[in-house]
């Protein structure tokens, strides 16, 4: 049976794994819109791009070759053949990918891309943060994941097992959620959207909370 899902929230939101986890649970591909946009963003740095010129950043995403695993559990990344899958992870990616985000020609070519990946397949957990409004507003299941800043800068913090201090870490995935946000909009649920606020749930909780708004 075909499903298509949609969930969109912010750093630390415990997104990435949560909606994972739910695919898993579905029997459904897993499309990671974040690390598209992280893999470009990394291609770019690599080639010298200069990200402050626009044309050359749009020009450098309509030609990347891009690839990534739909498999839950499979992560893999590969840009012009280079596997990227951890590279895209690193601090440097994360500092310079609203470059990329904030481009709206780079946005266009990588929507068209996420929705020829969605309707490639039968049932799929897409997440990011404009799924539910631009890539696939007619999904079947539109789920808006927040926590609260306390529990989203918790969560980052035992991600990156501590080296950065809580002052930094804050200030740091603050910026990149105001950056982001001035393209898209993730924190308030569009008409249709249900949300589902994590901040005082555990994993388990969450992706069960996930799969009934799914279900309903
Ligand atoms: O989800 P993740 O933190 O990996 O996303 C990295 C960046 O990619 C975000 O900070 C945002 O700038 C951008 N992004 C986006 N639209 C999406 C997914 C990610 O603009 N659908």
């Amino acid at each position: 049976q075909k499903i298509t899902v949609a969930i969109d929230g912010p750093s630390g939101s415990g997104k990435s794994s949560v909606s994972k986890e739910a695919a898993r649970r579905l029997g459904a591909a897993y499309l990671d819109t974040g690390a598209m946009y992280r893999a470009v963003t990394w291609h770019a740095l690599d080639a010298g791009t200069d990200l402050a010129d626009a044309d050359a950043v749009a020009a450098a995403v309509k030609a990347a070759d891009l690839f990534i695993s739909t498999d839950p559990d499979v992560e893999k990344v590969t840009i012009h053949g280079t596997d990227v899958t951890e590279a895209i992870r690193e601090p440097f990616v994360s500092e310079a990918v609203s470059a990329v985000a904030t481009n709206l020609e780079a946005r266009a070519e990588l929507v068209a891309r996420q929705r020829a990946i969605i309707a490639a397949h039968g049932r799929i957990v897409a997440e990011g943060r404009d799924i539910t409004t631009v890539v696939a507003p007619d999904a079947d299941a539109r789920i808006l994941l927040t926590a609260s800043e306390e529990a989203r800068l918790r969560r980052r913090g035992l991600q990156l097992g501590g080296t950065q201090s809580a002052a930094e870490l804050e200030a740091q995935v603050l910026a990149r959620d105001a950056k982001d946000s001035t393209v898209v909009n993730f924190q308030v649920a569009a008409d249709g959207v249900v949300t589902v606020d994590s901040s005082d749930l555990d994993f388990e909780q969450t992706v069960e909370t996930v799969l009934e708004a799914i279900k309903a």
